[in-house]
């Protein structure tokens, strides 16, 4: 059977962190329940419209878990899957409960995913992220307690108020848990136009900092059984996300809910931005449809190879007419070409080079 992926986007959130841009909101709580009840009603059109059986879910956001967990499951019941689809639910570390895990595993989920980011105090006020810097211990007992087999934690380096000492303490804390994720994904902080950081010329991070941080953190995941998976992200064997490979794969996949998007064969479309349309688009019985992009086959074959390139599948060499400008930062094995370690964080001065790009 294909893959084929559903995404379901949850746009609420505590408290909104200063470098976030995603399509997000911290004092629109009074919604979700309405929400809810949009989300369940465009997924009831897309059933009725022949929706695929999922061989994986994603909720996202956002923070799924702002919603509570007998509505978050509502919407995973109605959302047609195969028996072993992997569920994946995004949970802010605070969220973590024994009862709150307990409710989403029997109710389906089974795989969780938390963003932790560092469990150093200066690193998590400078994040303006609010749990404890106990925070991975409490939720990876919460996680083997309640019984799941797979899940992540999320980091996040490139900060300015961090060092690497504190990358290298983070590191040292998850990974001596009694209980270590399984997978591991590491993101560069990006200054994003429009966030509180973006505005901050002197809070953004330093390259070189942040790319000595990357490193270490491959290098450190890599001798502790770790494989490298994509540019952020890291799995011991048998637990890389399958919802993540239908994105790099370029399979089919729809995302449900405010901002989600989807992608048919080749063709892009997203939903409105703010729940607040989406609701009402929904209520008056429309399509919430934001936008749509159709491939041309030379844009789909760049994305093909670029997505592939950002992996350790990487691509065949005949998809470069030249490696020499950028030797230093990838691999050949095989006839293959992936991405060294150190060119990772600089995949874009690869991806540039492919043929599909000229
Ligand atoms: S919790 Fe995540 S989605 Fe919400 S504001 Fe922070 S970074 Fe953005």
């Amino acid at each position: 059977m294909s893959p084929f992926g559903v995404y379901v986007h949850v746009p609420f959130c505590a408290h909104r962190c200063d470098y976030c841009a995603f399509a997000t909101y911290a004092d629109r709580d009074h919604l979700m329940d309405d929400y809810v009840d949009a989300v369940l009603e465009e997924i009831e059109w897309a059933r009725r419209d022949g929706l695929e059986i999922a061989t994986s879910v994603f909720f996202g956001g956002g923070t799924p878990s702002r919603l509570a967990p007998e509505r978050l499951l509502a919407i995973l019941d109605a959302i047609p899957r195969t028996d072993d689809a992997e569920v994946t639910v995004e949970c802010n570390p605070e969220d973590a409960s024994v009862e709150r895990l307990a409710a989403y595993r029997r109710g389906g989920v089974n795989r969780m995913s938390f963003g932790v980011q560092s469990t150093q105090p200066a690193v998590l006020a400078d994040l303006g992220r609010r749990h404890g810097t106990m925070a991975h211990v409490e939720v990876a007992h919460a996680v083997h307690e309640v019984g799941f087999d797979t899940w992540n934690m999320d980091l996040i380096v490139g900060s300015r108020a961090e060092t690497l000492l504190d990358v290298e303490r983070t590191l040292d804390d998850l990974l001596s848990l009694e209980f270590a994720p399984p997978h591991i994904s590491c993101y560069a902080l990006t200054p994003e136009p429009g966030t509180p950081l973006g505005q901050d010329p002197t809070r953004h991070p330093d390259e070189d900092e942040t790319a000595d941080a990357y490193d270490l953190v491959g290098r450190v995941l890599e001798s502790h059984g770790y494989v490298w998976e994509e540019i952020s992200n890291w799995a011991r064997p048998g637990h890389e996300c399958r919802h993540n490979h239908v994105y790099w794969e370029q399979d089919d996949y729809v995302g449900f809910g405010s901002a989600a998007h989807s992608h048919r064969q080749g063709r892009r479309f997203w939903n409105v931005r703010t729940p607040e349309r989406f609701i009402a688009m929904v209520r008056d019985g429309l399509r919430p449809l934001g936008g749509e992009e159709n491939l041309d086959e030379h844009t789909k074959r760049f994305e093909h190879d670029s997505l592939a390139l950002r992996t350790s599948r990487g691509v065949p060499i005949e998809a470069f007419a030249s490696l020499d400008e950028i030797a230093h930062l990838v691999r050949v094995r095989d006839g293959r070409v992936t991405l060294a370690a150190n060119g990772r964080l600089l995949a874009n001065q690869v991806i540039v080079r492919l043929r599909s790009a000229e």
